[in-house]
């Protein structure tokens, strides 16, 4: 069975779905099985509430900063389990909850599910992959032929709800589009992080 919760640093992270209406190029799932101490990441079956909460209640969480949902997939594709595990670590354990996000969520579900989300999440990491739509599309592979647009929307509302927003992008990306996605951030006034392609 493949791990629910996997540690990485100082953070404990939910493998919540495989799911995902990306299909980015840089993504780790095309290249490796796992992340930190985890065994595999590829679930046979995405596991249900009942299997996230065992899993919570079964990790000693002293010494870890919080719980971010990332996992190998996209973790609003399984959008009710996120909430309600999350709410329950929240409210048992006082967890710091980070969701890392493409961004699409409200195009998958056609609504606006940030004030939802904002009930219980404090972190908001989207991904903003690239500077403008022709280099998004062509590394992140959307389902959505208007996933840059709706992207930039649900950061928006992330923005207005969510207490800290950031947007990464890849290092795969060149110093001219590192700097454009800067500038772009930069006028959202959302900080841009930029990580390492492993
Ligand atoms: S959104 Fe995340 S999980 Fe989905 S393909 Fe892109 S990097 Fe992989």
């Amino acid at each position: 069975m493949a791990d629910i919760l996997y540690t990485y640093k100082e953070n404990v992270y939910v493998n919540l779905t495989n799911k995902c209406d990306c299909s980015c190029k840089f993504c780790i799932r095309s290249h490796q099985n796992k992340v930190g101490d985890a065994d595999t990441l590829w679930h046979k079956a995405d596991p249900s509430l009942e299997d996230v909460i065992t899993a919570i209640d079964a990790f000693h969480f002293d010494g870890y900063k919080g719980l971010v949902y990332c996992g190998y997939g996209e973790p609003t594709c399984a959008l009710e389990n996120l909430l309600k595990s999350a709410q329950y670590a929240k409210k048992k354990y006082g967890l710091k909850i980070r969701v890392n996000t493409n961004g699409l969520a409200n195009l998958y579900y056609g609504r606006n599910i940030v004030p939802e989300l904002a009930k219980t999440v404090d972190c908001v990491s989207i991904s903003l992959n690239a500077p403008d739509k022709e280099k998004y599309m062509e590394v992140t592979r959307p389902k959505f032929e208007n996933a840059f647009e709706g992207m930039l929307e649900f950061a928006e509302e992330c923005k207005k709800y969510v207490p800290e927003v950031k947007f990464t992008v890849v290092d795969v990306l060149s110093e001219e589009e590192i700097q454009k996605s800067k500038e772009l951030a930069e006028n959202i006034g959302i900080d841009l992080r930029i990580r390492r392609f492993v």
